[in-house]
Parts: structure tokens; C-alpha cells; sequence
């Protein structure tokens, strides 16, 4: 039956179009079932040849979404899906997978806490063909503010606790006998010699800020959207990820500094949210780490971009915005939401002064990674990069290298080198920091 709709589908034009959309949905494969678990969100995709019309509804006790799919025969590509489901997803307890009418398929995901689920269609784009997604989102979504906060107080117990044992230690020498003393000899007796302190970490010290300073780095891509992949298939969302932790750990390493992730596991993140997390922790620094292809395999060494109000600074820069800034597309936004006009917002805040601090702090991360690797261009560039629009806080984007060039995509694999990019960053950060001192203002951390 399939067969001959589709083949009468085929032969006419005219009655295809009669027909419309939702009759010629009717018959379509399941290309691939995803589920990309996040304590942010689960977002699960269902990719077919042809649209999917979905209704959903949420039923309590138990808590489940139920989602009726339209012309659809349940498929084993479909049934895929509840082994997709792993024990540790955040809001998926298990799915259910069953022919509701003979064109309609029912999947009832039984969840683990009440959600506030968007279902929506995205066109085909790049690699992709239609997709269905659930997101499926907590009703009361997360506040990056409260984690940063309560890492830091996690962080003060552990160093607390540090304290507490050394001091316990020390206390338990004291109650201990001294330890005999070796007979006196011509040679004198030996000293205990001290350890050094460990000497004072650079940069921030000098500065004497009273305050705790935020970094936001936020690792390209994820989820849906790989970013760019390597010949050797490295994918770039993956190792901008590796980068990003070790970062994160060499940031929160400095005295006064923490870092704040816009995405600390492998799922999407829209452009306009990295930029609104980082505006949440009124973060003092904006770093967008990527490791983009470009046109050409030949194409190698790091760059390091900053927002432009006036046109790009080159035709590759304007390039590479075009090719960042599509990662929505990809990764896929629920464009009825309410949150997904911020960006267009912000497109038109963006200030002088921002841009000043950020082509600062771009050549202080450029002449540190210029150390480690080989630079694209010597100068910081210039575009409309959405995810730098943040109108308060200094933003760069940072392709580390070009995983489209062979040897650079295996340099790029190496934890070694990714080791070696953190510590640029890092140190850029620090120098940043030593010579823009940020200003003190009052905040709750
Ligand atoms: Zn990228």
C-alpha cells in the first residue's frame, strides 16, 4: 500500500500537490533515532525521508509524555529508540514504543520527573534529512548562577577539609615522641631541611581583585551538531569539549577565578542561550573555543575572532560568522519558543567598549597559542559572530587549529596538544586579567 501511494505520488505533480504535506508524510522511514541525554535537557530526534506530524500530551501520575506520530508504521528502526534510553538520562525513565491506530504511532516516554517538553519539525540541512524533536526540559530549568555558586562552596569545603587534615596532621606530630636522635658523630647532624612555599601564582595576586572573577568558555557545537569533522572523522564538538574541562581546570586552579561551562557535556546549546548563561553569572570573560574545516585541506594554523560592528575584517572571517553562526541549523532550535528572539536583541546592543576589550584580550590569547602552535593570521579578526554578542562582557572565538587539515586533525587528537591549548588559554586569561585589572562591583558571590 506504502508502495503504490508513493509510486501514484511519484507519476503526478499536480496530484502531489493536492494531496498535500501530511499525505505524503504517509509512508515515511525512519532514517535514525537519537537521544542525547543532558541534566540541562534530553533531547531525542527521530531523522525520516519525509515530515513527521506529531501531537503530543503530558499525563501525571505517572509522570509521561505521550507522542502520537501520524502515518507512520511502527518500524525496528523505530523500536531502537528504548534501547537508546540509558538507566542515567535525567528525565527518561524508559520508552514505549506501539502502532496506537493503524497510521499512528504512539511512544509514551515514562519520565523521571515532570517536564516541560517542546516537540517540533527542522527541515532538512547539511547532513541531516526531516527531523522530529522532544526536548524534554525540567519545569523549573536550572540556574547556572546557583551552580557556580555552589561549586564554589564545594571547592571552600574541600579546602577547608584540606586544612583541617594538614592541621590534624601537624597536631598528631606534636603529640608524637620526637623521634631519637642518631648518635653525634664528627658529621653533622642532619637537618631536616623545610619545603619551600610554593611560590605565588602569577597574575591575579598582583592585581588584588577582592572579588571572584568569572570566566565563561563555551565549547562549539554538540549534540546534533558535530561542527566540522576531520578527514580521519575527529569531531570537532569533541575535542573543543576536552579542551574546554581542562580550561575550566586550569582557570579554577587561580586563586579569585572560576570558570563557568556554557556546556560541560555532549548536547546542543543554541547560540542566544551560551550567550544568555554567561549574562546570568555576569561573567568578566567570554571564551568560544572551536576547530573549524575550511575550504581547502591546506588550510592551517589557530585564529582568534572578535565581534565587528562594521563588516568582517576579511572574506574568511565574514566566512567563518557564516559557518558559526549556522550552528543553530544544525543542532536544531525550537524557533516558537519564547526565549529564540533574545539573540535579534542583542545583534543590536553590541557596544564599542566590548569590542575594544575583546581585540585586547584576543591578542593576549593570541600570542600565547602562537606559542604552541602555528597561527593562522597574526592578528585578531573580525565578524559578526553571534555567539560574541554578548554587549557586556568581552567575547573572543577561538578556532585552536583547522580539523579539516590531516595533520592538524591529529595534532588536535592528542591530549598532549589539547593539554598544551588549555594552558595558552589559560595563560592569555591571566595576562589579560594582570593588565585589564576588572573593575569591583558588587555581586552575591
Ligand atoms: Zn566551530
Amino acid at each position: 500500500m506504502t508502495l503504490s501511494r508513493r509510486a501514484l505520488v511519484q507519476r503526478g505533480g499536480t496530484l502531489a500537490l493536492l494531496l498535500g504535506v501530511r499525505e505524503l508524510a504517509w509512508g515515511a522511514t525512519i532514517v535514525a533515532v537519537r537521544v542525547w541525554p543532558a541534566d540541562e535537557y534530553t533531547r531525542v530526534t527521530i531523522e525520516s525521508d519525509a515530515e513527521l506530524s506529531a501531537k503530543h500530551f503530558v499525563a501525571d501520575s505517572p509522570s509521561r509524555l505521550v507522542v502520537d506520530i501520524d502515518g507512520l508504521e511502527l518500524s525496528p528502526a523505530l523500536r531502537e529508540l528504548v534501547g537508546k534510553v540509558g538507566s542515567d538520562d535525567p528525565f527518561i525513565a524508559g520508552v514505549r514504543v506501539g502502532q496506537n491506530l493503524p497510521r499512528v504511532v504512539r511512544l509514551v516516554f515514562d519520565l523521571k520527573q515532570h517536564c516541560a517538553p517542546q516537540v517540533f519539525t527542522l527541515a532538512p540541512v547539511a547532513a541531516y534529512r526531516w527531523r522530529l524533536v522532544f526536548d524534554l526540559y525540567p519545569t523549573t530549568p536550572p540556574d547556572p548562577l546557583l551552580a557556580l555558586v555552589r561549586e564554589k562552596e564545594l571547592a571552600e569545603q574541600q579546602a577547608a577539609a584540606a586544612v583541617r587534615d594538614a592541621l590534624g596532621e601537624l597536631i598528631g606530630r606534636i603529640d608524637k615522641p620526637l623521634p631519637a636522635l642518631p648518635p653525634a658523630g664528627p658529621a653533622s647532624a642532619p637537618v631536616r631541611q623545610t619545603p619551600a612555599p610554593p611560590p605565588e601564582p602569577p597574575a591575579m595576586a598582583q592585581s588584588r581583585i577582592d572579588r571572584l572573577v568569572i570566566v565563561a568558555i563555551d565549547p562549539g557545537h554538540g549534540g546534533e551538531d558535530p561542527g566540522a569533522v576531520g578527514p580521519s572523522g575527529l569531531r570537532e564538538k569533541d575535542v573543543v569539549l576536552a579542551i574546554a574541562l581542562q580550561l575550566r581546570e586550569r582557570l579554577n586552579a587561580v586563586p579569585g577565578m572560576r570558570a563557568m561551562l556554557t556546556r560541560d557535556a555532549d548536547f546542543f546549546v543554541p547560540l542566544h542561550q551560551r550567550v544568555a548563561k554567561a549574562r546570568r553569572v555576569q561573567a568578566d570573560l567570554f571564551i568560544s573555543v572551536h576547530a573549524d574545516a575550511f575550504f581547502t585541506p591546506q588550510a592551517r594554523g589557530a585564529s582568534v575572532f572578535a565581534l565587528s560592528d562594521k563588516g568582517a575584517s576579511s572574506s574568511a572571517a565574514r566566512w567563518m560568522a557564516e559557518r558559526e553562526n549556522a550552528a543553530d541549523l544544525v543542532g536544531g532550535v525550537n524557533l516558537k519558543a519564547k526565549d529564540a528572539h533574545v539573540m535579534r536583541t542583542l545583534v543590536d546592543m553590541s557596544t564599542a567598549a566590548q569590542i575594544k576589550d575583546s581585540l585586547k584580550l584576543g591578542s593576549e590569547v593570541l600570542s600565547r597559542i602562537g606559542k604552541v602552535g602555528r597561527l593562522h593570521k597574526a592578528r585578531v579578526e573580525q565578524a559578526g559572530f553571534a555567539v560574541l554578542k554578548a554587549p557586556d562582557i568581552p567575547s573572543i572565538l577561538v578556532e585552536t587549529a583547522f580539523i579539516s587539515n590531516p595533520e592538524e586533525e591529529a595534532r588536535l587528537r592528542d591530549p598532549a596538544y589539547q593539554a598544551e591549548l588549555a594552558d595558552a588559554l589559560s595563560a592569555g586569561v591571566q595576562r589579560y586579567f594582570a593588565r585589564n585589572p576588572p573593575l569591583a562591583r558588587s555581586r552575591a558571590l
